[in-house]
């Protein structure tokens, strides 16, 4: 088996969101709470969940753009998809990186970024846009080697070589997102971590959008971790999905699993608010075995006790509220990973509303 490409081992994270004069914290929201997932090599990962839930918050970790309270984020810069020789090589705490170290690595994992509109510097045409991590890095050989691979990048995401002297005002959402992509191809990165790059954007767009990850995947073999809020986005990308949940992952496993036979109550609240017929879901709405999601999202200020989702579980028994589940595997043979004191009774088909 090929290690992991990237490891992300119980991060926490806490903001605060407000202090007295004297700028001690008086009030902090708990981000992230315990988040562990591995990143294979050349497999799409979806992350999904409501707003405020530590989608971007994980994100900004694994890209080293914020530091995690505790946890690591281990990366494995030599792994090979094709070669089984990799396994066992030493993985790198990005965490723990000195800068300089940090910035030799950056090359490897790259962000492509929600808003099209404020991700590009307008001030920058676009060959400078796309040519300035090249010259950072030390990549092509002089101005006209680096013009040529923004160039071929241009041509990798449908853009025309006449747009590199344009501006990014001159371009539409869409086009701008497509150049956000090829600036984070640049590098030739393993791993692109994509945070809900198309929800600013037409809907009319976001099947090309999403269309352009896959393709680009798939030819370059890179690992994709995509963030969204909307569940058959990941469907139509991603080999495997975790979903959070206040801070955590509450269910992780492969797409097909996920969607044929959700297991947390959460998710299968998610897949019901879905406008799509599942067979699976149909006979649970039918039998009246799972709600929708009902009520507010508790405050990340003061997450509620236990199992944080027992305020609006219709299946909450005594215990939810005292015990945090462990997200712990309930199929051996699909890794299929359920944070639920109650999962063993969904997979067993047991479950009864208390
Ligand atoms: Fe619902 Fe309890 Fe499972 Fe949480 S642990 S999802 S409250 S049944």
């Amino acid at each position: 088996m090929v290690a992991s490409l990237l490891t992300v081992n119980n991060v926490h994270k806490r903001f605060v969101t407000r202090r007295n004069w004297l700028g001690k914290p008086l009030q902090t929201v708990q981000a992230l709470r315990g988040v562990t997932l591995q990143v294979q090599p050349a497999e799409a990962l979806g992350i999904v969940g409501e707003s405020g839930c530590g989608k971007s918050t994980l994100a900004r970790i694994i890209m080293q753009l914020d530091t995690p309270d505790q946890g690591e984020v281990l990366w494995q810069p030599v792994v090979d998809p094709n070669d089984d020789k990799t396994t066992g090589a030493s993985a790198i705490n990005l965490c723990a990186l000195p800068a300089g170290q940090l910035r030799a690595l950056r090359p490897g994992f790259q962000m492509v970024f929600q808003n099209p509109y404020t991700s590009l510097n307008p001030r920058l045409t676009i060959e400078q846009t796309l040519t300035e991590p090249l010259q950072v890095h030390g990549v092509g050989n002089n101005a006209q080697g680096r013009r040529a691979l923004a160039e071929a990048l241009l041509a990798q995401v449908g853009l025309e070589a006449d747009a590199l002297k344009k501006y990014p005002q001159a371009f539409s959402g869409g086009q701008r997102q497509r150049i956000g992509i090829a600036r984070a191809l640049a590098l030739n990165p393993k791993l692109l971590v994509a945070d809900e790059p198309v929800s600013a954007l037409d809907v009319s767009i976001q099947a090309q959008i999403l269309n352009l990850f896959k393709q680009l995947q798939a030819e370059r073999q890179i690992a994709l971790l995509f963030i969204a809020h909307n569940l058959d986005v990941v469907r139509y990308l991603c080999d495997r999905v975790a979903v959070m949940y206040l801070g955590q992952i509450i269910e992780l496993t492969d797409t097909q699993s996920l969607f044929e036979r959700p297991m947390h109550p959460y998710t299968q609240a998610l897949m019901q608010a879905r406008p799509i017929a599942e067979p699976f879901l149909a006979r649970q709405r039918r039998d009246g075995a799972a709600s929708g999601l009902t009520g507010e999202p508790p405050s990340p200020v003061n997450p509620p006790s236990g199992c944080a989702f027992h305020p609006r579980c219709p299946y909450a028994v005594a215990a939810c509220a005292q015990q945090v589940p462990p997200l712990a595997q309930v199929n051996a043979q699909q890794g299929h990973q359920v944070a639920c004191i109650r999962a063993h009774e969904w997979s067993e088909g047991l479950a009864t509303r208390v």
